[in-house]
């Protein structure tokens, strides 16, 4: 069986008028702890570093709480540069504070998108107003034009939202067909939760690679069963991608895309660079607790890891 056909076979075929969309491509999340929270990480991965410039998601939940447990879902004050994160959060609620004085909590079909730019600090604690936690927070690379530049913090309390077929679909950052997301873009990619409650299909652009995870429920995408757990990387070259729920009736799922990202990254803990060296300063500021990476309140203590192995001076 061949993988995704590349990007330069793309273009001759479209040229030719024969393109064939790629073959779906499958790969197992990995479990990850976030604090003491165990979560679904889909990218990065060895073999699949960025989906467009989305370049990290885990997904978490769905989980009912105890109210123990429900400190351990917060985390506390740590550092980011050169990265989007965006939260969107499915069932549940969580308190956002960050570096630049925001204070925001977060529920249920919102959206938190926090610019880190050269430098900024978040934490995220459990407001104790909900016992159930179903999240999905996904990292987007910021590029060389505004990587250096201010951090920000948008909150988004409505989405735009159409139906497709079978799906309601929330746009949370991109264009998908007339729908638009208010949220701030710096490259040209992609995010929508797609509700399914039969087929639907769903317009996409052939110059954009495209990827999905299933955050409820199992689907199909050409005779490929898809649930929680997976990344399911559909390629460049489609103009659309048909989805059905396979079980139950009911399917949820995070569609993700966008120009491939031509810049080559770095990540390490929570940056995002093109240098190591870039890195590691910024890894020393956040320790010495300089003015680059100010501290915020929280009910967790501030995360603090040792300096990258390359790091031995
Ligand atoms: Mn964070």
């Amino acid at each position: 069986m061949s993988g995704p056909v590349t990007s330069a076979d793309v273009d001759a075929d479209a040229a030719a008028g024969v393109a064939a969309p790629p073959e779906v491509e499958i790969s197992d999340s990995r479990d990850a702890l976030v604090g003491a929270l165990r979560v679904r990480r889909a990218l990065p991965r060895r073999e699949r570093r960025t989906v467009g410039a989305w370049c990290f998601l885990d997904h978490a939940g769905p989980l009912t709480l105890t109210p123990d447990a429900a400190r351990g879902v917060g985390i506390g004050p740590h550092p980011h540069m050169g990265l989007q994160t965006v939260t969107w959060v499915i069932t549940g609620e969580l308190l956002h504070r960050d570096s630049l004085g925001s204070e925001q909590p977060i529920r249920a079909g919102q959206l938190n998108l926090m610019t880190a730019g050269h430098g900024v600090v978040h934490a995220e604690d459990d407001t104790g107003g909900s016992r159930e936690f179903h999240i999905v927070q996904l990292w987007v690379a910021q590029p060389s034009t505004t990587r250096d530049g201010p951090a920000a913090f948008e909150h988004h309390g409505g989405l735009p939202r159409g139906e497709f077929g079978g799906a309601t679909a929330t746009v949370l950052i991109g264009e998908l067909d007339e729908l638009r997301s208010p949220a701030r873009r710096d490259t040209d990619h992609l995010g929508v939760d797609v509700d399914l409650h039969g087929e639907a299909t769903l317009p996409l652009r052939g110059d954009c690679e495209h990827a999905l995870v299933v955050t409820s429920g199992s689907l199909s995408v050409e005779g490929r069963t898809v649930e929680p757990g997976h990344l399911a990387y559909l390629g460049l070259g489609r103009d659309q991608v048909t989805l059905s729920p396979s079980r139950e009736g009911r399917a949820r799922a995070l569609v993700v895309g966008g120009v491939p990202f031509a810049e080559r990254i770095t990540m390490w803990w929570n940056y995002v660079a093109r240098t190591r060296e870039e890195i590691t300063a910024a890894h020393r500021e956040w320790t010495a607790r300089t003015e680059r990476f100010p501290v915020v309140p929280s009910s967790s203590p501030p995360v603090d890891v040792p300096p990258p192995p390359w790091d031995t001076v």
